[in-house]
């Protein structure tokens, strides 16, 4: 497939379920892998052709925040836990999200399947993962992790707390203890142990013989996977709770959507990712054509998506340049809709926060192009026309005043 987006609450089990999702994966691949070559034996053709195996064997990725190195602060907003520097609450929680699309990017194809175990909680966000997975012709789904709420936030407090505990021992134990502890990078022994006893059951196909082929075929990501038991600062997990956008299977993007909650046994989740396999692999495996989404968004009555990105960051660009002050700093307002001299369009104007040098035109087409490669594949495209228009200025504006920001 094929991109397998999980998504849910911080704390619901989220990264749980997709390891049991990649276990049960890698098994079922192994059992297909093995029963090919035993049909391949059985079938001696008579002359050696490289095509008598028309499929390549699928590989197997798994893709999280903790195999990139993703820190959960990364999602946290509020000011008391920003760096004095970074003035933009969420910038770095964007380029976690850079990170993960470009992580994505390099290993999806119609024959590699990604798991990837994440929050996933901003709907534009999965719809350009969406488009990136129409775009290399594979398909996507969305496998929601369902917990309520009180469970999930007693999840978390009780990795709070075990944090503290852990905190307060080092101290007490000095150094050396400190030095065999690390932190939650190089996970020890016993919280392996710890996490073993309370994960549940494992979900396998076949025999282990079967997981072991398997392995052979789907690369070593299964080695990556660390320890996911870092709590969320309370405020962080609260904020994310409320930002959560739940994904919607009547749009294109969520669907087809699969849910798994807390409480399904091994054979419901079974069942569930039987049926996951099926769209990604098997019979029911959808043929995705490319750019389906850009056709039919030339018939929005605003016109070609990218064309109106192109338009609208370079009209920016043009009224930036004309308006900047020459001795440099201060700001340049700029109207909110295209065409209208500023201060009479609709609703606020935007403001651009201009760096204490003047800038130029190649910076600022730089800016543009970066901005215009982010979001080619579209963020929160269900607005079309005006509204796409306007929220793409609105965004290129953020985007600008926050790399102005960075360069001082
Ligand atoms: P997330 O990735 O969403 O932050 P985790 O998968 O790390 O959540 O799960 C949090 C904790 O809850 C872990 O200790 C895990 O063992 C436990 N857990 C998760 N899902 C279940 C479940 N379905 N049944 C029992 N315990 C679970
Ligand atoms: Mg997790």
């Amino acid at each position: 497939m094929p991109l397998i987006i999980v998504t849910g609450l911080p704390t619901s089990g989220k990264t749980t379920r997709a390891r049991q999702l990649y276990d049960y994966l890698s098994a079922r691949l192994g059992t297909q892998q093995a029963q090919q070559q035993q049909q391949q034996q059985q079938t001696p053709s008579p002359s050696p052709n490289p095509n008598s195996n028309p499929k390549p064997p699928y590989r197997l990725h798994f893709i999280s925040d903790s195999t990139l190195s993703i820190s959960r602060t990364v999602y946290d907003l509020s000011p008391a836990a920003l760096p004095a520097h970074v003035r933009s609450a969420n910038a770095s929680e964007k380029d976690a999200r850079a990170a993960v699309y470009g992580a994505v990017k390099r290993v999806l194809s119609p024959r590699d399947i990604v798991v990837l175990d994440g929050l996933n909680y901003i709907k534009g966000w999965r719809y350009q993962l969406y488009c990136e997975a129409k775009n290399v012709r594979t398909p996507s789904c969305v496998l929601q992790i369902g917990a309520g709420v009180e469970r999930a936030r007693a999840v978390n407090e009780a990795r709070l707390s075990a944090r503290g505990k852990r905190a307060r021992e080092e101290k007490e134990d000095g150094p050396s203890r400190v030095s065999k502890e690390e932190d939650g990078k190089n996970e020890n022994a016993p919280q392996q142990q710890e996490q073993q006893q309370t994960q549940p059951q494992k979900i396998e196909e076949g025999a282990s013989s079967h997981s072991q082929k398997a392995n052979d075929h789907s690369g070593d990501d299964r080695d990556n996977i660390d320890d996911d038991e870092e709590p969320y600062e309370p405020s962080n997990w609260e904020n994310l709770v409320f930002r959560y956008e739940e994904p919607n299977p009547m749009t294109r993007w969520d669907s087809p959507l699969f849910t798994l909650i807390w409480e399904d046994d091994e054979a419901q989740t079974r069942a569930v990712f039987d049926k996951i396999w099926d769209a990604v692999a098997g019979e029911g495996r959808k043929v995705v054509k490319p750019n389906q989404s850009a056709v039919q968004r030339d018939k929005d009555p605003g016109g070609d998506y990218l064309y109106v990105l192109e338009r609208e960051t370079q009209d920016i660009v043009k009224r930036i340049l004309e308006r900047q002050p020459d001795e440099g700093g201060g700001e340049v307002t700029l109207p909110r809709v295209n065409n209208n001299p500023a201060g009479s369009g609709e609703g606020s104007d935007l403001v651009v926060e201009l760096p204490g040098k003047k800038v130029g035109l190649p910076q600022l087409q730089r800016y543009r192009r970066a901005f215009v490669a982010l979001n080619r594949g579209g963020i929160g495209l269900e607005a079309v026309g005006k509204l796409a228009a306007e929220r793409l200025r609105e965004s290129f504006v953020g985007y600008l005043n926050d790399a102005f920001e960075k360069d001082g």
